[in-house]
């Protein structure tokens, strides 16, 4: 019996309405700032958002169009530290199933075996720092000293979509002419860099792209 859950013949199935309970959303949500834990975009204003498995539930991918293998980290499924609120976007067209590791012999394949092993590529939205991975050129995101984690994470989560990158263009246009009054004098210069520096924290949109590109301010 349990063999056949093992080999992926016979299914797990999950219930929603446990993982995706309005206590759960509610939390990450606020442990979160209503960011997506890829992008960073505020997304609760206009949308419900999804829970997001980090370490996929069901089954997983390692590459594009590659097969689902079953099955996926079932014993994760109601684990509170493998939730995230992410939005739509970064998790259904992007994130999806995939879960690419450093060394495939390190996956663990049941509650038997120790998932901490794994190096997981796809940067873990708590544990793992971004601005050790990632920087931004303006609004252009990139792997941060050719950290193979930062262009996995960009390339599987699709950071660097068009999409993502005009909103984030759109909103360093008006920090750029921010920025030039905050490095200035006077009152104004004071309002200027105390926007920044609450511009630059977690609890901000796009924190990340503004913290990259204007380190003297935040
Ligand atoms: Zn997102």
């Amino acid at each position: 019996m349990e063999t056949e859950y093992d080999n992926g013949e016979r299914r797990f199935s999950f219930s929603s309405n446990i993982y995706g309970h309005r206590t759960i959303k509610e939390a990450l949500k606020s442990l979160q700032h209503h960011k997506c834990c890829f992008c960073e975009a505020k997304i609760t204003h206009i949308s419900h958002g999804d829970i997001e498995h980090f370490r996929p539930k069901a089954g997983f991918q390692t590459s594009l169009n590659g097969r689902l293998t079953r099955p996926g980290y079932y014993w994760l499924a109601y684990d509170f530290s493998n939730l995230f609120l992410a939005c739509q976007i970064c998790n259904q067209s992007y994130k999806k199933n995939y879960f690419p590791l450093a060394d495939e012999r390190q996956r663990a394949r049941s509650h038997h075996e120790d998932y901490r092993r794994e190096e997981n590529l796809i940067l873990h939205p708590e544990f793992d720092a971004p601005e050790a991975h990632l920087t931004f050129e303006q609004e252009v995101i990139k792997p941060l000293n050719g950290s193979v984690k930062g262009e996995e994470t960009i390339k599987r989560t699709g950071l660097d979509r068009k999409s993502l990158q005009d909103n984030r263009l759109e909103y360093l246009q008006i920090l750029n002419a921010l920025a030039k009054i905050a490095r200035g004098h006077g009152p104004e210069a004071q309002e200027a860099q105390a926007h920044f520096r609450t511009l630059g924290l977690p609890q901000s949109q796009y924190s990340l792209m503004v913290n990259s590109n204007f380190p003297d301010l935040v």
